[in-house]
């Protein structure tokens, strides 16, 4: 039953029960100076027959005697009686004391309600208002057969003022009545009360638990389940009206960098300025939610092109990539959109959802801050993701990866200095997953560090095994510095092979520089104080900026292979640029070594222009721990003088062995 009709009811009850306890009351009352009269009429007439010993001769007409006379005075103040008369037994009066007149009657009038109480003998009382000034405002009118020897000799009619009376019955009447109403009105209306108030609050609570059922709590956006509740029935309008949808699955990129840098209330902030902005952004009928922690959906409705999602999707970036100061700081939040079309891209909120999150994967895969839209495609490379996964899990679990060692010549004596350790996944058929696939999966399911340290523990430990003169670089990813602790598990790697630390070079590439941040710069530093040395890897993609030459101290520069590819062919500058870089490194007191060298020219190439060192299919692939044996024998046979080597000699023999 709605409230206002339960209330209705209430309030009709009590109304009920207040006109009930006034009717009960005045019922009473009356019944009370009914009988208050009759009882002093009553009185008053045996007072009158007791002591008026004439009475039936007044009666009868003849004048009282004088004794009845100086009696009728005194009764005149006796009680409440103002006026009494005396009639004769047919019903006429005869005799009558109004206030202070006490006189016979001059003309004798027959009385109906005297004659009634002779006839019936039992007394007759009218209660009355009083008109006028010489009557009371109530009095009541008792006609009192005056009885002898069992016969009516006279009615005695005594005008009783009960004005006091009643003014007094009603004073009680109404301070009870009001007593009763209001105990009958606490008695009621403070459990009404209570309860109207519980339901209130039953309500508003019933009502925070619904929103709450539907809703985000930190942005009030819709959440996942009354997204997919709309999305559905969005689809199922889509026939009827024609037009099309398009589901924007936006993801914050670098969230968790916002948390860790402004903490939690910097990210309550972000996500409710995003919120605001979508708000704004969006038109009435789209739905705006939040599925995830930095996940947001913002669906357009009733689109007709996809050109329209196109410039929905620009304009969403630009509004909510728009700076936001968080106590005095700038945030500027960047985001990758997941676009799919209903119904193209799929016709039932599953199936859209997976097609914008695919779309959305492409985003991150393709370095974020990006806007993608689905492609059929998607399907089979989410596919490919997933075994992915599930083979790197394998793998790190049950010690599945491999290393391969690709060698490093210096290019001037041609001789053999080191390795690169390049990390392989073997997949199910055997074949082996390149670095390139694997390792931003890892990244992005947070196993990097984990197969990171264990390549660097493998990787000493296999380079223990060598001459002394070789080394071991490692390449390392920029996850792996965010925990801080790269160079306790260098050092630890270090100590358990027994390698000595300047035979380790560890490999980073520019985009770990990227974020300026203070915390890398001191983990540099350490590597290097530890002996090990820094180097700068596939420099000349990316950014390339000179500065991070300058601001750190590396031991080494890797040329990135895309400039041998780009070797001897005509518009590009190729070896201008390599030129460049190896005089550079010169200056900055840098070794160079240049990447992917797949031909005799390019090697002759680069010992004319002084480059340090070579890596590249020419001079060797990388190969299996068992295998690299070969390389270093190779390597010491093109040695001339064989008994200036003898360490290496007898490393080799043990190695092959
Ligand atoms: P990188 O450090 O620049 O490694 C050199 C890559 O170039 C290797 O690819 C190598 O096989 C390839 N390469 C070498 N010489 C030639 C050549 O003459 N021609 C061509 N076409 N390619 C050549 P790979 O092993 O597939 O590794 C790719 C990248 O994966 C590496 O680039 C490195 O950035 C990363 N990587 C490899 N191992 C690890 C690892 O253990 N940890 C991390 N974080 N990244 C790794
Ligand atoms: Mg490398
Ligand atoms: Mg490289």
């Amino acid at each position: 039953m709605p409230m206002y009709r339960t209330i209705g009811a209430v309030v009709v009850l009590l109304l009920m029960l207040i006109a009930g306890t006034f009717t009960a009351v005045k019922l009473s009352t009356d019944y009370l100076l009914d009988n208050d009269a009759t009882s002093t009429a009553r009185n008053w007439a045996r007072y009158v027959t007791e002591n008026v010993k004439d009475l039936e001769e007044i009666a009868a007409g003849e004048r009282p005697s004088a004794a009845s006379m100086v009696f009728f005075r005194l009764a005149q103040n006796v009680g409440e009686v103002f006026r009494y008369e005396i009639f004769n037994r047919y019903g006429y009066s005869q005799f009558v004391s109004d206030r202070g007149k006490i006189s016979p009657v001059d003309v004798s009038e027959y009385n109906t309600e005297a004659a009634r109480s002779i006839a019936t003998g039992q007394p007759i009382v009218n209660a009355k208002k009083g008109e006028g000034l010489e009557w009371p405002p109530f009095f009541a009118q008792a006609y009192v057969p005056v009885i002898v020897d069992q016969h009516s000799i006279a009615i005695v009619a005594a005008y009783v003022d009960q004005t006091a009376q009643r003014n007094q019955f009603y004073k009680t009447f109404l301070i009870t009545a009001a007593s009763l109403c209001a105990l009958t009105g606490a008695a009621f209306g403070i459990p009404a009360f209570a309860w109207y108030r519980r339901t209130k609050e039953k309500q508003q609570v019933d009502r925070r638990v619904r929103f709450l059922a539907h809703h985000d709590v930190l942005t009030g956006l819709s959440n996942r389940a009354r997204l997919v509740d709309k999305l559905g029935q969005a689809l199922t309008e889509l026939p009827a009206r024609g037009c099309g949808l398009a589901l924007h699955f936006i993801d914050l990129d670098r969230f968790k960098e916002v948390n860790d840098t402004f903490g939690h209330d910097g990210g309550d902030f972000l996500l409710k300025t995003i919120a605001e902005r979508l708000r704004a952004v969006t038109r009435p009928g789209d739905v705006i939610a939040r599925i995830g922690g930095d996940e947001f959906i913002a669906l357009q409705t009733a689109i007709k092109s996809k050109d329209e999602a196109d410039e929905f999707a620009h304009r969403l970036t630009s509004a909510l990539t728009m700076p936001m100061q968080f106590n005095g700081q700038a945030i500027v939040p960047t985001m990758s959109v997941g676009v799919a079309l209903a119904p193209a891209d799929g016709d039932t909120s599953e199936r859209l959802l997976k097609s914008a999150d695919l779309a959305l994967y492409r985003c991150k895969t393709d370095g974020r801050n990006c806007i993608r839209f689905f492609q059929p495609e998607m399907d089979a490379e989410l596919l490919a993701r997933i075994e992915i996964e599930k083979t790197i899990r394998k793998a790190v679990l049950h010690d599945g990866f491999e290393l391969h060692y690709q060698p490093t010549f210096e290019i001037a004596s041609r001789r053999l200095i080191g390795f690169e350790a390049l990390i392989r996944l073997p997949a199910e058929d055997g074949t082996l997953i390149p670095p390139a696939v694997f390792i931003p999966v890892a990244e992005d399911i947070r196993l990097i560090d984990q197969i990171g340290a264990w390549v660097l523990r493998e990787a000493c430990r296999t380079a223990a095994t060598w001459p002394p003169h070789l080394t071991v670089a490692v390449n390392l990813s920029p996850a792996q510095f965010k925990a801080g602790s790269v160079s306790a598990i260098v050092a630890d790697a270090l100590e358990q092979a027994g390698l000595a630390p300047h035979r380790l070079e560890l490999e980073i590439t520019e985009s770990l520089l990227l974020g300026e941040s203070e915390s890398i710069m001191a983990q540099l530093r350490t590597l290097k104080k530890m002996g090990v040395a820094v180097v700068m890897d596939d420099f000349g993609t990316g950014n390339s900026s000179l500065s991070y030459l300058w601001r750190f101290p590396f031991d080494k520069i890797k040329i990135d292979r895309s400039f041998m590819l780009a070797f001897g062919e005509s518009g590009h500058d190729a070896e201008t640029v390599v030129k460049t870089i190896i005089a550079l490194g010169r200056e900055l007191h840098m070794h160079v070594t240049v990447e992917g060298v797949e031909t005799s020219g390019q090697a002759t190439f680069l010992d004319q222009v002084n480059a340090d060192m070579v890596q590249g299919f020419y001079f060797g692939r990388p190969v299996p721990a068992c295998d690299v044996g070969a390389d270093i024998l190779a390597d010491f046979q093109r040695a001339t003088a064989k008994d200036t080597f003898p360490l290496e000699a007898e490393a080799i023999l043990r190695l092959i062995k």
